[in-house]
């Protein structure tokens, strides 16, 4: 009777016929041959094979000689290697493929090219990161306050920006900074601000215009309250 046992069966039929199954696939596949001619046929035909096989093959006594020199070589040759599981063979073909990748020379520009395509992702993954600055304005001090430093952050938005200063001399109450955004001749103001005791401040920028779109600025010591246009010294600027 045929059952889903037949085609595992019919497997194990060759190594029947060899005699080199264990006892219990050995009564597994005598089991199944009581209800399936098909298989009884093969292990027929197989045992046909199986008995000529010493036949086949004239059986000729070496001579002393030879047989000692085999035992000699037998003896002699190194103990077998540690058996190591076989890889199977997707895994051999990937591991043949790297090595002869790797050997060859196309791998340089194939390497570059995963380079490249990495900072892009990591350069990717950092723009959605947030608010992180996307332009860093550098302003530069002038003889009038030598010790300051500026810089305006812009977000990457191009609006949001903040600007940092240090090293600016406290003004007497009636006077105040005020930052200056330029494009064309034409001067914004960015913000209009008062420094802390060491000269520091965080001043958030005001404009109407994406800080992106100007190409200068600068900061100016002006009225309180600020001016319309800049009328005071500068002390910061960039691009100027
Ligand atoms: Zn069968």
């Amino acid at each position: 009777m045929h059952n889903e046992n037949h085609d595992h069966i019919i497997e194990l039929i060759p190594a029947y016929a060899l005699g080199v199954l264990d006892a219990d696939e050995s009564a597994v596949v005598i089991q199944h041959l009581g209800g399936c001619t098909a298989c009884r046929a093969e292990l027929a035909a197989y045992e046909s094979v199986v008995d000529a096989l010493p036949l086949a093959a004239p059986q000729i006594d070496p001579s002393p000689a030879l047989k000692e020199r085999l035992l000699e070589q037998i003896q002699a040759s190194p103990a077998p290697k540690t058996a190591v599981p076989p890889a199977s063979p997707w895994q051999r073909s990937i591991a043949d493929y790297i090595q002869e990748f790797l050997a060859g020379p196309r791998w340089q520009p194939a390497l570059a090219l995963a380079v490249i395509v990495l900072l892009a992702g990591a350069f990717f993954i950092w723009q959605q990161a947030g608010p992180t600055p996307l332009n860093q304005v550098e302003l530069t001090a002038t003889d009038a306050a030598p010790d300051a430093h500026g810089l305006i952050a812009i977000a990457a938005n191009g609006r949001d920006a903040t600007l940092t200063v240090a090293g600016l001399p406290a003004l007497p109450p009636e006077k105040q900074y005020q930052l200056w955004l330029i494009e064309d001749g034409q001067r914004d103001s960015g913000a209009v601000f008062s420094v802390n005791a060491d000269g520091s401040a965080d001043v958030t920028v005001d404009s109407e215009r994406p800080l992106t779109e100007y190409s200068a600025f600068g900061v100016t010591i002006e009225p309180a309250g600020g001016s319309p246009g800049p009328t005071g010294e500068r002390v910061l600027g960039h691009n100027l």
